[in-house]
């Protein structure tokens, strides 16, 4: 586990607390706080999941309580270990502690013997019709539903069918357990809404003791019950769906299945950011597809792939809290969620100097074999220290610094312009070597020697400074950078005939395989971060091989995308 979540600083209380805060005037639940995340183990996690992990989990730190993962893993068909496995490292990652693990799947036998006496009192029913035939028998806002023919078959026979639905003595799909509520219900989840298929699937965890498999809604509810929930938190579309998580848990009219009090359902505005889809359906599309290289492809908006990218717990936490808990949904910016990383980087990532798009430097006025030893601040603040880093004749420096013709306003290197090499010294550019394609592939420059450190002693004013590594030390690298996945603000905001796909962004992966590292980065450990000077903060990917390094841009230091036009950096 990182470094664990604490308390978060004093603030106005959200609508969550300010309930939190009256149930614990009336002693609803006697103090007690315990929320739970209830993940499907059909993904991985992705930002979204972030918000409400530390939103669940910050409750229960905030209130002295406790947070439950429970795996709600209901639907045998979608499910894997794997996943199950990525949610417990993802969750551990941000900074948290689950009380328990739990499994919806835990709960199947008493979700049965909850159903078996919902029969017996009369609320629930096997119906014979088709999942279509009960799609139409439904109706809709407008129209009224309509009784199932089966809707008023009496207990025992109920009882008999619902055992023999789980005995496996009829096929897939042949029947189902309903709720009898209401057909006429305003609210369409009230209108029968289904408990139970058969389905003859492998579970991850039950195997194949079971061929029935409660929904959602059903299982949802009475899993929170279950555990003792004090407030299940989830997310606004399940708002409607709020009566029937109450419904089904007022069932319990003997008090034999539940914890008292019964949990309350309070839904929250999920997080959407902009240029990224956040489903686990579609980020599962993106992998399969071969849009991206895995679930955690650094351009991916999964808790594994920002993390590969260089985010930090703290930086997803302090963003989930800046993005607050809100009732109406919205979209927020991505360039929140990247200034939530710099801030973090700024004030821990040690800098570097690396050349992405190397163009050589031969200081001609400086012997073959004369290195100068420089001490270079690893941080503005010095309790970070010092590294030694070389300066020699033959050095690399961004191509992208050089202009033969140089633009107005240009402080960067051109013919007969001076320049400061980062903590090293001024270099005067004298001659520009050129292939016979007429492409600049040398700079001769001559340095001035006075100026070792950083500055002539004459004060003359130099404005450009360019970062730069010596040639002789250099160890090359690979260098990723990472542009938005999608080009449009809200890729499902597509016009119709359209598809979201159709918005990914073409340019959204650069790499650049021989970029030139100062020599110290040779030795950098997959994980590790760094802001390298003038480009933005990056870090050491899980690709890295000892003297191979490969990084992955983080964040650039400004918001290039804004000042770019088009796709372009
Ligand atoms: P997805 O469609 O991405 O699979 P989901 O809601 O079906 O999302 P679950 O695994 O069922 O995913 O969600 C676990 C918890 O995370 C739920 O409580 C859900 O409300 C919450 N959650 C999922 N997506 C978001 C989001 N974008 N913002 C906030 N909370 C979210
Ligand atoms: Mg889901």
């Amino acid at each position: 586990m990182s470094e664990p979540a604490t308390t978060p600083e004093p603030r106005a209380l959200n609508f969550i607390e300010d309930i939190i805060e009256a149930d614990r005037v009336t002693e609803k639940h006697q103090g007690r706080v315990l929320t739970r995340f209830p993940p499907e183990p059909n993904g991985y996690l992705h930002i979204g999941h972030a918000k409400s992990i530390c939103l669940n989990f910050g409750l229960g730190i905030r209130y002295g309580g406790a947070t439950n993962l429970r795996f709600d893993d209901t639907n045998p068909t979608k499910e894997e270990q794997e996943y199950v496995d990525s949610i417990k490292a993802d969750v551990e990652w941000l900074g948290f502690a689950w009380k328990a693990e739990f499994y919806a799947s835990d709960y199947f036998q008493t979700l049965y013997d909850f159903a078996e006496h919902l029969i017996q009192i009369g609320k629930a029913y096997v119906c014979d019709l088709s999942e279509e035939q009960i799609r139409e028998y439904r109706g809709n806002f407008f129209k009224p539903g309509q009784d199932s023919p089966y809707r008023n078959r009496d207990a025992a026979e109920n009882l008999d069918l619902f055992r023999r639905m789980r005995a496996g003595e009829f096929p897939d799909g042949a029947r189902v357990l309903r709720a009898k509520i209401d057909m006429q219900s305003g609210n369409m989840n009230l209108r029968d809404p289904l408990m139970y298929r058969i389905r003859r699937a492998h579970h991850h965890r039950t195997g194949d003791a079971w061929l029935i498999y409660p929904l959602y809604d059903y299982a949802h509810g009475v899993s929170d019950a279950i555990e003792g929930i004090t407030h299940s938190i989830c997310t606004l579309e399940f708002e409607d769906h709020r009566p029937l998580y109450d419904w089904f848990l007022a069932q319990d009219t003997e008090e034999k299945f539940f914890q008292r009090p019964l949990p309350r359902q309070i839904e929250f505005a999920r997080l959407n950011l902009t240029y990224t889809v956040m489903s686990k359906r579609r980020l599962l599309l993106l992998v399969q597809e071969g849009h991206v290289q895995g679930w955690d492809d650094p351009r991916m908006s999964t808790i594994s792939a920002l993390r590969r990218r260089g985010f930090t717990p703290a930086s997803l936490r302090n963003f989930a809290e800046r993005v607050g808990v809100a009732k109406r949904d919205s979209l927020t910016d991505v360039a929140l969620l990247e200034h939530a990383i710099r801030e973090d980087l700024e004030k821990t990532a040690p800098r570097r100097m690396a050349v992405l798009r190397p163009l050589k430097v031969v200081i001609t006025n400086m012997a073959e074999g004369e290195t100068h030893w420089l001490e270079l601040a690893n941080h503005p603040d010095p309790v970070f220290g010092t590294r030694k880093v070389a300066l020699t004749r033959e050095l690399w420096i961004e191509a992208e610094d050089f202009m033969d013709v140089p633009a107005k306003k240009w402080f960067r290197l051109a013919p007969g312009a001076e320049v400061r090499l980062k903590g090293a010294c001024l270099i005067r550019c004298e001659d520009v070597i050129k292939d016979t394609n007429g492409q600049v592939i040398e700079l001769r420059c001559a340095w001035d020697p006075a100026s070792l450190g950083g500055d002539a002693p004459d004060g003359r004013k130099v404005k450009g400074t360019l970062h730069w590594v010596s040639a002789a030390h250099a160890v090359e690298g690979e260098v990723r950078l990472y542009d938005r996945l999608f080009t449009a603000e809200d890729p499902m905001d597509v016009a119709e005939g359209g598809d979201w796909r159709d918005t990914l962004n073409p340019h959204s992966l650069d790499v650049l395989a021989e970029a030139k590292l100062e020599a110290g980065l040779a030795e950098a450990q997959p994980g590790e971060r760094f802001q390298f000077e003038r480009l933005g903060y990056f870090c050491t990917d899980q690709d890295t091989k000892p003297g191979a390094p490969v990084f992955n841009r983080t964040v650039a230091l400004k918001d290039s995308w804004a000042r770019a036009e088009g796709l372009g950096k």
